[in-house]
């Protein structure tokens, strides 16, 4: 597989990690005609609205047309040589090395949501540690009725739905993993991130079409809507569907009769006891929660800690640039921060306008000047507090001082609302760590670390930004867009 080196993953890890004390990060030059940190309320610079050419380079004007020559694609695809797949896949990797920055400034500008210089980080991420055809090993069994051997085929052509909070990364990681498995992709892309999508879905194509892969093997739709993305999931031509998002779309993948990978909401929580390195842990989840301004969906969405290890927790967040809010300052965000609260313990509705702001546009709204140094606001709440029981997607969290590391675990499963996604723990004991693995049942636990180290970044493991939790493959790869199939040969081929 294509890794990062060591010496890439450790300056994602200094990337992440070195944030804490400056205020826009080391990807991002002084002079960048994009200015400093992103994710700001003021209206973002206009992206350059292109005629959209239809048709030769993956985009075309309905369902129809995607599905058709992505069918085409695949027939041809399946005519040709698993390294041929392996010269597409590397063409890919290499082509978003070099344009992944500029997809994430587009996806920065067009969404308004996160941080630059995170985007970027983030397509680095999927363009380097997405595993391509080597996560199809095949299972071969041998015994005195002969040989069996398993391999994984692809479906055809994919349907893949794809979200607005990482919109080019899940672009890119969708496409290493569908084509390595032999696959076609139609993608529906998220409305509001539509010309970045689009982009992406381009540049893949030009980059599969210079090592002479077939045309349009992934194709989208040029104007994506909620009735285009029904069509793509209803259309008898599509085989597979990959849905990446909220509660609506897992939804209606998973009603639409067809087999479908969902990848659901999370709400990850943290948890702190007195037994964890506790300035360590402050940086890290002011690092997790942090990063793109919290529109992840593994980051850190709410924090319970030992009473022991509160003050000390809430202080190393303050140092690694977090602001602590008063009591006072959350009772008037939370006016900003809501559009509706339905009460203790219910999500309650997210103003939009602030989902992927920095801390400093949020925290004007209430008088607050904070300098872009900022990553994170946090504030400690009552456990019942509705931003605890809230996807929030924003840089603001919720932390909850308990009684001892047993209620704690407790707490953090039950405000995870059983989506079983990502989840957290900062110890040193053992037992309560291993408590928490057990009790939490989520794709994803990150011990001592940020919840990102989970994809890869500044931790072992391959990355996948399509993390299907509610039909079970977790972290997806080219096998869970594969099919098994078997071929016996009884009573020869064994060798011994
Ligand atoms: P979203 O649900 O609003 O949109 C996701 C995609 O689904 C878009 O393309 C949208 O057009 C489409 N869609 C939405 N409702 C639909 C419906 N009823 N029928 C057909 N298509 C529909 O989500 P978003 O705001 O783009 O992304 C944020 C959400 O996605 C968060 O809840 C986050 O946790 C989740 N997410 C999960 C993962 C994961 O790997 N599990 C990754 C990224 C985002």
């Amino acid at each position: 597989m294509n890794r990062l080196s060591d010496q890439q993953v450790e300056q994602i890890a200094r990337e992440l990690a070195g944030r804490l004390g400056r205020g826009t990060s080391p990807t991002l030059p002084a002079s960048s005609p994009y200015g400093s940190a992103g994710g700001s309320a003021a209206p973002l610079p206009v992206f350059p609205v292109t005629s959209l050419p239809v048709g030769g380079d993956g985009v075309f004007e309905t369902v129809d047309q995607c599905v058709a020559a992505a069918r085409r694609a695949f027939n041809e695809l399946a005519g040709m040589s698993l390294s041929k797949r392996e010269e597409i896949i590397a063409a890919y990797r290499a082509a978003m090395r070099e344009q992944g920055a500029d997809l994430a400034r587009q996806a920065w500008q067009e969404t308004g949501l996160g941080r630059y210089e995170d985007k970027v980080i983030k397509n680095r991420l999927v363009t380097d540690k997405t595993p391509g055809t080597e996560a199809l090993k095949p299972d071969a069994t041998s015994g005195d009725h002969g040989l069996t051997l398993t391999e994984w085929a692809p479906f055809g052509v994919i349907g893949a739905i794809t979200p607005t909070t990482n919109p080019t990364s899940t672009v890119i990681c969708n496409t290493i993993g569908m084509v390595a498995a032999g696959n076609a992709v139609v993608f529906n892309a998220h409305p509001s991130a539509r010309r970045s999508s689009l982009a992406t879905v381009r540049a893949l194509n030009a980059a599969a079409a210079s090592v002479g892969a077939p045309p349009n093997l992934v194709t989208a739709v040029a104007q994506p809507t909620i009735e285009s993305a029904t069509q793509v999931m209803t259309h008898k031509g599509i085989n597979l569907l990959v849905v990446t998002g909220g509660p609506g779309v897992v939804k209606a993948a998973m009603q639409s009769g067809k087999r479908a990978v969902c990848a659901g909401p999370g709400n990850p929580p943290a948890v702190v006891d007195e037994t964890a390195d506790l300035a360590k842990a402050g940086r890290d989840i002011v690092t997790g929660a942090g990063f793109d301004n919290n529109v992840i969906c593994v980051d850190e969405k709410q924090c319970f800690v030992t009473a022991p290890a509160a003050d000390k927790l809430l202080e190393s967040m303050r140092a690694a640039n977090a602001y602590i809010a008063t009591q006072a300052e959350m009772r008037r965000l939370e006016k900003h921060i809501f559009s509706e609260i339905r009460g203790p313990r219910q999500h309650g509705t997210i103003n939009k306008d602030l989902v992927g702001k920095n801390p400093e546009v949020i925290l004007a709204l209430i008088g607050v000047k904070v300098g872009p140094e900022c990553r994170l606001i946090a504030c400690e709440v009552a456990e019942d507090h509705p931003l605890v029981w809230s996807e929030q997607l924003m840089p603001v969290l919720p932390v909850v001082r308990v009684g001892n590391v047993a209620r704690a675990i407790e707490l953090a499963r039950e405000s995870e609302h059983g989506f079983g996604h990502s989840a957290s723990m900062h110890s040193r004991d053992i037992d309560a760590l291993s408590r928490m693995a057990r009790v939490i049942n989520t794709s994803i636990f990150v011990k001592n670390a940020p919840i990102v180290a989970g994809l890869g970044a500044g931790g072992e493991g391959f990355t996948s930004f399509t993390i299907a939790s509610p039909t079970g493959e977790g972290l997806t790869t080219a096998r869970s867009f594969s099919r098994q199939r078997r071929c016996v040969m009884v009573d020869h081929f064994r060798i011994v």
